[in-house]
């Protein structure tokens, strides 16, 4: 895109995902849309596990996300994963995980990571109770189900774990886990 302009992102679904990603492109200078076809901030579920690696993504984003988690929640005692016989997969204390991976795994309410990433989006981002109703990929054009039509340097599909918008954008293209 030319010159100075203001780059613009679209962001499909307000989760954890569009959310951080809507504040790490407003932290690199984005101008950030997010879509939510709910009308509030509602997180479905409860309790969240935010795993090292998870906080290391968190840590790349303004607004000192991590410090705030790790504030909320700590892990006490020790923990580890068994097999269906019984056998430790894995154990883990806090401060294993804090020398392993940087961080330990932190437990807490949904709600509380939604509210600590919305409180960065920037000043109108966000746009509740509208739906996406269609993405074109090579125009970054992103209808709405008010009609509207709006347009995108990039488009970013978080809505879910159910395919949407990466499937109608990129029909030839599957979904793949990657593992870091
Ligand atoms: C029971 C359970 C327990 C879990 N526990 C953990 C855990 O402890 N730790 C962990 O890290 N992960 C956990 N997960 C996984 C985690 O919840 C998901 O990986 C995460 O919520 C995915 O976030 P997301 O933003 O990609 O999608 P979502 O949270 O699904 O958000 C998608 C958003 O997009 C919106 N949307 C969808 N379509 C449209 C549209 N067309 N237009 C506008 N908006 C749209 C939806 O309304 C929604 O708000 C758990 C999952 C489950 C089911």
């Amino acid at each position: 895109m030319a010159g100075s302009e203001q780059r613009r992102a679209i962001i499909i679904g307000a989760g954890m995902g569009g959310l951080t990603s809507a504040v790490a492109l407003a932290g690199q200078g984005w101008n950030v849309q997010v879509i939510e076809r709910t009308p509030g901030l509602r997180p479905v579920g409860y309790a969240l596990v935010i795993a090292p690696n998870a906080q290391r993504a968190l840590d790349a984003i303004p607004g000192h996300t991590v410090e705030q988690i790790h504030g909320l929640g700590a892990i006490q005692g020790d923990g580890g994963i068994r097999n269906a016989r019984g056998s430790w997969l894995s154990r883990n204390n806090a401060d294993t995980a804090l020398t392993r991976y940087g961080h330990p795994a932190v437990a807490m309410r949904r709600s509380e990571l939604v509210d600590i990433l919305s409180a960065h989006l920037p000043k109108d981002a966000l746009r509740l109770g509208t739906q996406v109703t269609g993405v074109n990929a090579d125009t970054g054009e992103v209808a709405l189900d008010s009609g509207e039509i709006l347009r995108g340097d990039l488009v970013v599909a978080a809505d879910g774990i159910i395919p949407g918008y990466e499937r109608s954008s990129f029909p030839a293209t599957q979904s793949q886990y990657l593992q870091a």
